[in-house]
């Protein structure tokens, strides 16, 4: 092998295990995913952590599957949350379980977008519900339904003091950037806004757990406008204020509100349980 073939060599290597570390990275957040998943788990971990004592409480994600505008993935919301829990579940390891996700929301006002999923309010909550009772008869007596999109917000809050009054165990409800004060979101966000919806900080979120999820050709709004049929003047002009948020984003920003909602939803989590 030459020199210069051998140099190439070493070169194409260092660049796809670059590439490597960059997957890798991305996906460290879902680390050791059998210790907290709830759907990664067996019966017997399940079984031998709720009767050993260890395991105290689930977090319930509620995410949606809604277009993010052209640049983020549908399943944005619902992989956001998901995330926070299931970190925030590793920092409290053994005590906390994360349930599989309830990936579709009440996103009625996107149908206008091609893609968007939306369950009624009603198919929702029972969903939610459903869940939540599945816990109680295996004997989990602490339930946090932890959301990430905006839709599922109030009908949560209504219901879910219902839900455990109901059940009688204690089932509370929080989105996790309820751990963004005015003070955080001035701090990081340029656009003086979060969550908002696909802008910066959303765009920030994704870059910093999933890039990969992100396809940037999508916020050059001048490019997608044609093919966009949008009938509401007024929604149109969000639109545009949306994918011009989103040049704003960046991966430290995203990093910096991540560790900020796991935090507080941990300590949400250590109050809950007394922990
Ligand atoms: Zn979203």
């Amino acid at each position: 092998m030459s020199t210069h073939s051998r140099r190439s060599l070493l070169a194409a290597l260092a660049a796809s295990s670059t590439a490597q570390a960059g997957i890798e990275a991305a996906a460290s957040g879902y680390a050791n995913p059998r210790k907290v998943l709830l759907w990664e788990s067996t019966r017997k971990e399940f079984r031998e952590a709720l009767e050993g004592g260890a395991l105290k409480a689930v977090i319930v994600p509620t995410g949606s599957t809604e277009q993010h505008n052209e640049h983020l993935a549908m399943i944005n919301d619902t992989a956001s949350v998901t995330l926070v829990a299931q970190k925030a579940a590793l920092l409290l390891y053994p005590n906390i379980m994360v349930a599989t996700p309830v990936s579709v929301g009440i996103s009625p006002h996107w149908m206008d977008r091609k893609g968007t999923l939306t369950l009624k309010k009603e198919t929702f909550l029972a969903v939610v519900f459903d869940i939540c009772e599945s816990l109680q008869t295996h004997g989990v007596k602490n339930i946090l339904v932890l959301n990430g999109h905006g839709g599922n917000v109030a009908p949560l809050r209504e219901s879910v003091p219902q839900f455990a009054k109901k059940l009688g165990i204690r089932i509370e409800t929080n989105s996790y950037w309820d751990a963004y004060t005015p003070e955080i979101v001035k701090k990081y966000m340029v656009s003086g806004k979060a969550p908002g919806h696909a802008a910066e900080f959303e765009t920030s979120f994704a870059m910093a757990a999933f890039p990969e999820r992100i396809h940037w050709e999508g916020v050059d709004y001048d490019k997608i406008k044609p093919h966009l049929h949008i009938k509401d003047p007024k929604s149109a002009i969000q639109e545009e204020e949306f994918a011009r948020e989103a040049k704003l984003a960046t991966t430290a920003k995203g990093e910096a509100m991540i560790d900020i909602a796991v935090k507080w939803t941990a300590n949400r989590l250590r109050g809950m349980l007394a922990l």
